[in-house]
């Protein structure tokens, strides 16, 4: 009986260490993942709003929330990541060949789209 408490209370500082372990090591990930996106957030300098070329080419962060019918060009799908005038900087984010002043949102789209080869 005293052999089997004991192997109770053994294996049940086992699995709590284990919990408190996996806890633990869950956490420091999720705020390592949350501190990577922030810097990269807040290290991408995002295309102004007021940008003149990417008013004028319809530019939106969010190829989802084109408007289908004042853009006809426009396939579900296609968002700059796609583009063959997007250039990766980081993740979510690139330089596009028509737009200077920032990156482009690798889920954004414009009227300029042109698939990658
Ligand atoms: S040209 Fe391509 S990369 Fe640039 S904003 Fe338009 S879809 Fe995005």
């Amino acid at each position: 009986m005293a052999t089997s408490r004991r192997q109770f209370l053994e294996r049940s500082l086992g699995v709590f260490a284990f919990s408190v372990l996996a806890t633990s090591s869950f956490g420091l990930a999720a705020r390592s993942a949350f501190a990577a996106k922030k810097e990269k957030a807040a290290g991408a300098n995002e295309v102004p709003a007021d940008d003149a070329v990417a008013s004028a080419i319809g530019y939106v962060p969010d190829a989802s929330k084109v408007d289908a019918k004042a853009n006809p060009t426009f396939k579900k799908g296609q968002n700059c990541s796609s583009c063959a005038l997007f250039t990766k900087s980081n993740e979510g984010w690139g330089k596009c060949q028509m737009i200077q002043s920032g990156l482009v949102h690798s889920n954004g789209w414009c009227r300029s789209y042109n698939k990658k080869a």
